[in-house]
């Protein structure tokens, strides 16, 4: 455990953030998709449905298996910074369209790529990357939210199968999934949490769309109900009783998949607020004009390059994490610096579009234009996936040492 802040001068050296030719080809992919998505997303967006395109366009520019390794399915073995950058890139056409990415690769895929069996992944990856299946990550409770220790889903064992019992709610694509990672407790007891792959089709699973949200009309979350749910042995995931170390492992992953996905929407704040500033004339002028207009423009730029710097870092130290699992220095300083991106990567698109819509006066207020989608939209990165406060919290614990943890 560090006591100092790390003034970080030997990092600089690893800090090449040069796009390859390899890179720019997946990027290439990923923009092309984009664009055939939005006039869809925008479609959906205004009715207030779910966007069924959103699988079978990423599918094309092999975006469903980004990250995972070429052995499986549609698996592009892509790593941390690439991924990361398609994110960005993925970010920009709404957070709700980046969530969809998070529930299903970086929280659902990665995990088991990360814990599971090669049988496990042999039976579930391949059909996942090829968007067959849709995968969610289910930690959350109605009793459990920051705290997944609290968590009351049990299961037992039953000798050929594992009995589970409990509900998850607010899980990103709960509602459409069709295998989930779920975390429970031995029944009757509070420790030794575990980890199952369970789908949507074994006996006493269920699930449900959560209505009324703030945001993110056009992508998926929802509650799931396990009464007795039957799940056979071989879907236990990881060592019986590690399963918090898991949960806590996708969360890192998802962690930085929010972050990167704020850049996107930073930027494409700037874009509208930099045009609309051009276009819309006030006092005789573009409002662009207008210096406490530029002041918007200034700060939203300013902060996106920070948020991509911390972002990119955190890519690149989780990228040397993860090919040296046995460093655990390594992987409490990719957990602390992922944590620094995400919790001001995800203020900074808040405030981008907030002051988007500022730009934009009335207009702003209508869902016909960007900015106030995204201001509700992106309002969600500051809660899910550790809210902004438990990000806080350890980034200042990793410099007062654990005694400090503010909930033991
Ligand atoms: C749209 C959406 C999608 C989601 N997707 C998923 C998903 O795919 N999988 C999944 O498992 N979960 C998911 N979640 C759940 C999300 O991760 C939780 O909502 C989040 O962890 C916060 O938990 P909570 O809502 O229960 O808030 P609580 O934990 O009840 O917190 C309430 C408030 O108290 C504060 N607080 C709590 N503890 C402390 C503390 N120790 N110190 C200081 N302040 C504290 C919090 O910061 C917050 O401000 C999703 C949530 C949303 C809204």
């Amino acid at each position: 455990m560090k006591t100092i802040v790390d003034t970080g001068f030997e990092d600089l050296s690893r800090m090449n953030f040069e796009i390859s030719e390899e890179q720019k080809l997946v990027l290439d992919e990923v923009d092309r998709a984009c664009r055939e998505l939005r006039p869809f997303e925008d479609e959906a967006y205004l009715a207030g449905r779910f966007n069924e395109h959103l699988a079978p366009i990423f599918k094309k520019a092999q975006l469903l298996g980004l990250p995972i390794s070429r052995r499986f399915g549609e698996g592009q073995g892509a790593d941390v910074l690439t991924y990361a950058l398609a994110l960005e890139r993925v970010g920009k056409e709404g957070t709700g369209v980046r969530t969809f990415l998070s529930g299903h690769v970086s929280l659902g895929q990665v995990t088991i790529q990360k814990w599971a069996s090669e049988e496990q992944k042999q039976r579930y990856l391949p059909s996942a990357t090829r968007g067959e299946k849709i995968m969610c990550f289910g930690l959350t409770e109605p009793t459990a939210g920051s705290d997944p220790t609290s968590l009351r889903t049990t299961f037992e064992d039953k000798g050929n199968y594992f009995l589970l019992n409990g509900s998850k709610a607010w899980i990103s694509n709960g509602s459409i999934a069709d295998v989930a990672v779920i975390f429970a407790y031995p029944k009757g007891k509070r420790d030794g949490m575990c980890a199952f792959i369970v789908e949507k089709g074994f006996e006493g699973y269920s699930s449900q769309q959560q209505k009324h949200k703030l945001g993110m009309p056009t992508s998926d979350t929802g509650s799931i109900f396990m009464d007795n749910c039957h799940v056979p042995k071989e879907n236990l995931m990881g060592q019986p009783g590690k399963g918090l170390g898991i949960a806590y492992s996708g969360l890192m992953s998802g962690r930085l998949s929010v972050a990167a996905g704020c850049l996107g929407v930073i930027e494409d704040c700037i874009d509208e607020a930099v045009a609309y500033s051009k276009q819309r004339i006030q006092h005789g002028k573009p409002i662009g004009k207008h210096q406490l207009v530029q002041r918007h423009i200034g700060d939203m730029a300013t902060s996106l390059e920070a948020a991509k710097n911390l972002v990119y870092k955190a890519a690149v130290l989780k990228q040397r994490s993860d090919s040296n699992t046995a460093d655990r220095d390594l992987r409490d300083d990719a957990d602390v610096l992922i944590a620094k991106a995400k919790y001001f990567a995800s203020n900074a698109s808040f405030e981008a579009a907030d002051r988007t819509v500022q730009i934009f006066g009335s207009s702003g207020y209508s869902f016909e234009t960007r900015a106030p989608r995204h201001l509700v939209d992106t309002r969600v990165c500051r809660i899910y996936e550790g809210t902004d406060e438990i990000m806080v919290q350890k980034i200042a614990v990793s410099l007062l040492g654990q005694d400090y943890e503010a909930y033991r």
